[in-house]
C-alpha cells in the first residue's frame, strides 16, 4: 500500500525557525541572485492574496529591485477583511480598509513612495470561487517580459493556493516569468518533507538594507501583529515573524 502524505495544516505555532535553520544550513540549496531573478528594465509585478503577503512574499526582492530604480506593481487580490473569524459585516469592512493603509505604509517601508497597486477586492478566503476573475485581469495586464511573483499553489492556505495556481496559468499563457513563493509552506512542512518540491527552491540573498527594509514594512502590519481581543490573538505568530528575518528569501522556479 502507498502512504498517501497528509494535507497541509496551518496550526498551532507550526515547524520552529530553528529547526529550518538547522536544516537549511546543512542542505545545498541553489542560489538565485537578483541578476538570475530579473533584469531593472524589467517590471515586477506582484500578486498578494492578502495585505502583508507582499512583504512576507518577496518583500525584500521588491526592495531591492526598487532600490536600482526598477518598476514594482502589486496587485491586491483580496483587502484581507478575513483574517479574523466571527466579525461582523461592519467591522469587517473597517478591516480592510485599515489594511489597505497598512498595505500602503509597508510598502512606502520598502522604498516606494508612491506604489501602483491595482486592488481586486475579491473576497478573502474564496478566491477560489472567482478565480475565473483573476485569470482574465491578469490575461488582460501582464506583457510577456513582466517577471511574476505570487504565492506558491501548494502553500497550503487556500487564498494563497488559488492565486498560485491562477496567477502560474496566466504567466505560463503570457509567457512570463513566475516565481511561486512559500509563505505558509514552512508553517506546516517539515525539513525534507515529500510534499514540497525542494528541487525546484532557490535561495535569493539579501543585503542589510533589503531585510531592514522587510522588516520595517512588515511592522506596518499592526492588525495583523497585535492581538485584536482576548479571544482573537496575534495573526502572525513568532515563528512567521522570526523566518521573515532571514537573510535568504526563497522562491520556486
Ligand atoms: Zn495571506
Amino acid at each position: 500500500m502507498v502512504a498517501v502524505a497528509a494535507p497541509p495544516r496551518i496550526e498551532g505555532e507550526g515547524t520552529s525557525e530553528s529547526t529550518w535553520q538547522h536544516w537549511l544550513g546543512a542542505t545545498p540549496c541553489a542560489e538565485l541572485s537578483m541578476a538570475q531573478a530579473l533584469a531593472p528594465s524589467q517590471r515586477l509585478v506582484v500578486v498578494a492574496p492578502h495585505p502583508d503577503d507582499e512583504v512576507l512574499a518577496c518583500g525584500a526582492l521588491v526592495a531591492l529591485h526598487a532600490a536600482r530604480g526598477g518598476e514594482v506593481v502589486f496587485v491586491a487580490v483580496t483587502d484581507g477583511e478575513a483574517s479574523h473569524g466571527g466579525l461582523c459585516l461592519q467591522d469587517r469592512r473597517g478591516l480592510a480598509l485599515q489594511r489597505r493603509e497598512e498595505r500602503l505604509r509597508g510598502l512606502a517601508r520598502l522604498g516606494i513612495a508612491h506604489p501602483q497597486v491595482h486592488t481586486l477586492a475579491l473576497p478573502d478566503g474564496d478566491v477560489q470561487a472567482h478565480g475565473g476573475l483573476l485569470w482574465g485581469w491578469l490575461l488582460w495586464f501582464l506583457r510577456p517580459r513582466d517577471v511574476v511573483v505570487s504565492t506558491w499553489e501548494g502553500d497550503g492556505h487556500p487564498d494563497h493556493d488559488s492565486t498560485g495556481r491562477v496567477t502560474q496559468g496566466a504567466c505560463l499563457r503570457m509567457g512570463c516569468r513566475f516565481l511561486a513563493a512559500p509563505v505558509w509552506m514552512w508553517h506546516w512542512a517539515v525539513p525534507a518533507d515529500a510534499r514540497v518540491p525542494w528541487h525546484r527552491l532557490r535561495r535569493l540573498a539579501l543585503d542589510a538594507d533589503a531585510c531592514g527594509r522587510k522588516q520595517a514594512a512588515l511592522s506596518a502590519h499592526v492588525s495583523q501583529l497585535t492581538p485584536r481581543s482576548a479571544s482573537l490573538g496575534a495573526v502572525l505568530g513568532r515563528s512567521l515573524l522570526a523566518r521573515a528575518a532571514w537573510p535568504h528569501e526563497y522562491f520556486f522556479v
